[in-house]
């Protein structure tokens, strides 16, 4: 099974993701996790994306299906994807759509979070990830159970990204209206889409997609 998780910054992507690769056996695939990897390993590629992630701005769509396509001939992901960030624009969705029919794969259901532009405010100023294996919290809505340790791992090291400040969401936001909202309708029209609340709490979001996806699978 193969989905996407569509969505503004903050929507509860990657939490949903998280979610997901537990209980139904899908890889996360987060463009935005795999262009920080490479903003670390400082290659060439990361130099130039930090520039663009640390103004909000889109990384080239060339960039992007270069990342996408070596990661999708990867064995671990042959099982399902839950594409989390990617795609962006409407020339990446059209790039999955061939690639998945390359790979005799198809793509079973794009899930639209939808989130109000003030909340999302919140919850990318108050967002932080554990250094060792990614879990996301956030200072009110989802802290650890014990302060400073990390529920999963028990990791005592916490990042928060450099993007995740008032003035850049604001711009994020911006790129996301004109530049990825048009894909809702583009999957509306291929009947494969569907949409959640995700105002609500985690775990009501989580609940909501699981119906989905059980209504799929049935
Ligand atoms: P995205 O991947 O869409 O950018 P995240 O999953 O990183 O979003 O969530 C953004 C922040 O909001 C994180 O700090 C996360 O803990 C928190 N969060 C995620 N979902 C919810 C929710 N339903 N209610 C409140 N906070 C949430
Ligand atoms: P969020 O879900 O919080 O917006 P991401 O981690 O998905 O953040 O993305 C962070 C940044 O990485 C984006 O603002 C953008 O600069 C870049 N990026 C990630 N995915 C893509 C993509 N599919 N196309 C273009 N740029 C991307
Ligand atoms: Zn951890």
């Amino acid at each position: 099974m193969n989905i996407i998780l569509l969505g503004p910054p903050g929507a509860g992507k990657g939490t949903q993701a998280k979610v997901l690769e537990e209980s139904h056996g899908l890889k996360q695939l987060s463009t935005g996790d795999m262009l920080r990897a490479a903003v670390a390993a400082g290659s060439d590629m990361g130099l130039k994306a930090k520039a663009i992630m640390d103004r909000g701005d889109l990384v080239s769509d060339e960039v992007i299906l270069a990342v996408v396509a070596e990661r999708m001939d990867q064995p671990d992901v042959k099982k399902g994807v839950v594409f989390d960030g990617f795609p962006r624009t409407p020339a990446q969705a059209e790039a999955l759509d061939s690639m998945l029919a390359k790979r005799g794969q198809k793509l079973d259901a794009v899930i639209e979070m939808k989130v109000e532009d003030e909340e999302l405010v919140k919850r990318i100023s108050g967002r932080f990830t554990c250094a060792k294996c990614g879990t996301g919290y956030h200072d009110s809505f989802a802290r650890p159970k014990v302060d400073g340790v990390c529920d999963v791992c028990g990791g005592t090291e916490f990042i928060r990204r450099a993007d995740d400040n008032e003035k850049t969401v604001r711009d994020r936001l911006k790129v996301y209206n004109e530049q990825t909202a048009p894909l809702v309708s583009y999957y509306a029209k291929r009947g494969n889409l569907h949409s959640v609340d995700g105002m609500a709490d985690i775990k009501m979001v989580t609940a909501s997609i699981g119906r989905i996806l059980d209504g799929i699978e049935g």
